[in-house]
């Protein structure tokens, strides 16, 4: 079922049921437009005109058991008195937007009476309205403007997107087969807090559930995955059918049909793996984990959750938009002064969501973990712009880190280098962007998205009331190094006693 935003308008019972008609017809034709709109990727579904302090408590609350509601849009078509709004406001728990807008975009310069000035008054309506939604302190997001403005559409569309990840969130099962790389800090975390605040529900399994599965898989169930490979891949000769690696071939899509069965037929939405906890695995998991992030699944490797948490908002978020969205991590630099780059990739589990051309599948040894060489796909990621998210536990709270960075191509091929790669500068250059996020503790591993912006990833840390070091254009290190400080003082005192 499509998901939904409520939209509400307000008024009062004072104009009458004429003007209140007009009320509705009215806001009916803004909620039209934006359910319109290909930029806001939800149903927009018109509720009654509120006019009453019961009316608009119970829409909060209905909004709030409402499992398809993520989120509620509200627009003051008159003027509604804000008290009305106190006990709805303090109840309402879904994503919140207030869209300052006017059904007319041109004032009727000629014709303008004092009727028209009785029924068009969001310029104050909604002045009144925000005054309340401040002194309660409801976090919202607010956009001014008219529907049939493109940037209008495009921040409520962008903000949607957020509430659809943060519903996603807020039931999402993640399962580890194994815990995190032993001694690593940044991929530790807390739990319990994470499930309170942001609902996920992060659970570990031993590593020989998976192995039993992987262990009643059919050659029939086999054979089809390995069909498919060779219609979606450029294929290696040593691995087609018939040649003398086919079997490692078959071993790797043994191990996708197990994970299938057990990550997304158990309702799953994000998966870790540990290369150092393999039990009766006879490859550490490449293929199989890279064509179950191109489906939508989160990941991370070493045991990293919170990555892996990250990489499923972030493709729920993406949905529907060109470029991609994987798992990464950054691995080595090209240092070139004026010309610095980052290469980032993984052992192996590079999402194929964000490569520029088909992706090759081979076999390779693998130097870490002591198994059998793992089949997997190979390329490079498509140029463009794109962001990074990672985040840190910092002990009394979570902090996201983003950068702001644009995907090049490789300035020369790299055949020796058998993984999936990305190759990206970082904004608003190497030395601040770097610097920036080792200072605010930022992770080796990262989300990188093709397919969203700052804007998105800001809406949704407001959403979730969770702290976003963003460093990007504009940022510099003077200024980030006073806001990291700043935000320590301000979320230490959000959390409250
Ligand atoms: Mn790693």
């Amino acid at each position: 079922m499509t998901k939904q935003v409520w939209f509400l308008t307000g008024s009062q019972g004072l104009y009458g049921p004429e003007v209140l008609e007009q009320v509705r017809e009215q806001s009916s034709r803004i909620s039209s437009a934006l359910d319109a709109a290909a930029a806001i990727p939800v149903q927009i579904k018109a509720m009654p005109t509120l006019t009453d302090a019961s009316a608009i408590r119970r829409v909060m609350l209905d909004a709030n058991a409402d499992d398809n509601c993520v989120g509620v849009i509200a627009w003051m078509h008159t003027f509604s008195p804000a008290k009305m709004w106190i006990g709805g406001l303090d109840a309402l728990r879904k994503p919140f937007l207030h869209l300052h807008t006017q059904v007319n975009v041109d004032l009727p310069w000629a014709s303008i009476d004092m009727d028209f000035m009785n029924l068009n008054q969001a310029a104050h309506g909604d002045r009144e309205f925000a005054f309340i939604a401040t002194r309660l302190g409801v976090a919202r997001k607010t956009v001014a403007g008219h529907v049939s403005d493109p940037r209008v559409l495009e921040r409520v569309g962008t903000w949607a997107r957020a509430a659809l990840a943060r519903a996603e969130l807020a039931t999402l099962k993640l399962v580890r087969f194994g815990d995190n790389m032993r001694n690593v800090a940044v991929t530790e975390g807390d739990k319990v807090e994470a499930e309170r605040r942001f609902g996920v529900s992060v659970n570990t399994y031993g590593v020989n559930d998976l192995t039993a599965v992987v262990d009643q898989i059919g050659e029939d169930e086999i054979s089809a995955l390995v069909t498919e490979y060779l219609d979606s891949y450029q294929v290696a000769a040593e691995l087609l059918p018939g040649a003398e690696r086919h079997d490692s071939l078959r071993y790797g899509a043994r191990i996708e049909a197990a994970l299938r069965h057990f990550v997304v037929e158990g309702g799953y939405g994000a998966f870790t793996t540990n290369f150092e906890d393999l039990g009766g695995l006879r490859q550490l998991p490449g293929l199989a984990v890279q064509r179950l992030m191109a489906d939508g699944i989160g990941f991370g490797g070493e045991g990293d959750w919170k990555t892996a948490v990250l990489g499923r908002v972030l493709k729920t978020m993406a949905a529907g938009l060109p470029g991609g969205t994987s798992f990464m991590e950054d691995y080595t630099y090209h240092l070139e002064p004026g010309n610095e780059l980052i290469l980032g990739a993984h052992m192996l589990e590079v999402c194929p969501s964000i490569a520029v051309a088909t992706p090759k599948l081979e076999i390779h040894p693998l130097g870490i973990g002591g198994r059998e060489d793992p089949v997997r796909l190979v390329f490079d990621a498509a140029p463009g712009e794109a962001v990074t998210l990672g985040m840190c536990d910092l002990g009394d709270r979570f902090r996201l880190v983003a950068n702001e960075i644009t995907v090049v191509p490789a300035l020369a091929e790299m055949p020796k280098l058998p993984v999936a790669r990305a190759v990206w500068a970082p904004k608003p250059d190497f030395t601040t962007s770097v610097e920036c996020w080792l200072t605010a503790g930022g992770p080796h591993h990262t989300v990188l998205s093709t397919a969203l912006n700052a804007a998105h990833l800001t809406d949704l840390a407001e959403m979730l009331g969770t702290e976003l070091a963003l460093i990007g254009t504009g940022t510099t290190t003077a200024q980030f190094g006073k806001e990291l400080r700043w935000n320590n003082a301000y979320h230490r005192l959000a959390l409250g006693f």
